[in-house]
């Protein structure tokens, strides 16, 4: 049996540490008992550190007996999954049943391989959930984050983990217990909603508002970077002609081909969106007006090369361009597309299916 020092002094808990501050040994004794201690828990060890100081540490067991029948029915029913890690041994101590819906494999197949939790892990995550999870082991910092999961079948789950490290009488983490909660749906949710915040419904491109948004945010780069930055205004040109003499789905048509077309000439990184009707912007990210003048008219050729079938006829459109690029002063997108604006609303002028730079 241990022989341990019964202490008295003024008792804080730390983490999950009792601290007995100014603390003095006052007799040996067996066992370390409740009784002994006004706060009326159990510990299981006692130590003193190098400043003369005590502290304890809590039978953490003990606590749970009596309510373990109560805890286990509740960790059992409910559809989070909740486990228990000993960071000694590596292995799990107790997962709750959850993990075998969440996860999609039978318990006893972490209890075997511990570390599949993180095999698991979508690569994509993976970097960040062992960041945490080392800051865990090391730090006991609790572990909060969303991530995905690969399951058996290959479908893809998201999930919210939290953390918490106990710490054994060095101070260290010993153990962890974390809760995982099935997400993925509140995850789609959030998705669609994105989608529908951001994308035009007819072209699938980005709609007016994301298209300013992500502007704003290359904008902010060029400038920090120093690097130049190019929007084009497109317009299509006498489009009212186009639902007049073919209908508004062969109109809608149009809009859709434009907009493939169009990204099939662009680059992956420029930004296109549908600025609205039948308006377009491009932003050319590190391309001056030079080089953005011979993408504006490579693009301007390709639209008007189109043709689009319907029935025994072939549909064929142009579009007149206003090109900007970015000044000194320049600190938002809109400054940058009024004077795109004036330069598209100039090629109209000038006969339109044409490209002209603004000042
Ligand atoms: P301009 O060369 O001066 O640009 O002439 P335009 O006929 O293209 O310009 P106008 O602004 O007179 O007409 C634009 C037309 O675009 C009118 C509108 O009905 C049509 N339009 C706008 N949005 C859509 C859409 O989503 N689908 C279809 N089919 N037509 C649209
Ligand atoms: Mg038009
Ligand atoms: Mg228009």
């Amino acid at each position: 049996m241990e022989t341990m020092n019964m202490i008295s002094g003024d008792i804080k808990m730390n983490n999950n540490n009792l601290l007995i501050e100014n603390g003095k040994v006052n007799k040996r004794i067996v066992r370390f008992s409740a009784q002994e201690l006004t706060t009326g828990q159990e510990y299981r060890e006692v130590y003193e550190n190098a400043t003369g100081k005590y502290s304890a540490l809590l039978k953490e067991v003990n606590s749970f007996e009596g309510n373990e029948g109560i805890f286990r029915r509740l960790i059992e029913n409910i559809n989070n999954a909740f486990w228990l890690m000993d960071l000694v041994t590596t292995k799990i101590i107790y997962i709750s049943p959850a993990y075998e819906e969440i996860w999609g494999r039978p318990c006893q197949f972490l209890y075997d391989n511990p570390s599949s939790f993180m095999i698991y892990t979508h690569p994509e995550d993976l970097p960040k959930v062992k960041i945490v999870m080392e800051r865990l082991q090391i730090t006991g910092e609790n572990f909060e984050e969303e991530y995905r999961i690969l399951r058996p079948d290959g479908s893809i789950r998201w999930i919210w983990v939290r953390m918490f490290s106990f710490f054994d009488n060095q101070n260290k983490v010993y153990r962890i217990v974390g809760v995982a909660e099935d997400i993925t749906r509140r995850k789609q949710l959030e998705h669609e909603l994105i989608r529908l915040a951001t994308v035009d419904p007819l072209t699938s491109t980005n709609n007016r508002y994301s298209f300013l948004e992500r502007g704003q945010t290359e904008l902010i780069r060029a400038l920090r970077y120093g690097k130049p930055f190019t929007l084009l205004m497109l317009d299509i040109d006498d489009f009212k002609q186009v639902n007049d003499n073919f209908g508004h789905h062969m109109g809608d048509e149009v809009l859709k081909r434009m907009v493939s077309k169009s990204m099939a000439t662009l680059r992956e990184t420029d930004i296109f969106g549908r600025l609205g009707g039948e308006e377009f912007g491009v932003i050319l990210i590190e391309t001056d007006a030079v080089k953005g003048l011979v993408i504006a008219e490579r693009l301007r050729a390709n639209l008007a090369k189109l043709k689009i079938k319907t029935g025994k006829k072939t549909i064929r459109f142009t579009v007149s361009v206003g090109l900007a690029a970015l000044k000194k002063g320049d600190t938002s997108i809109g400054k940058i597309m009024r004077r795109a604006d004036k330069a598209l609303y100039e090629a109209k002028n000038r006969g339109r299916n044409r490209v002209v730079k603004g000042c």
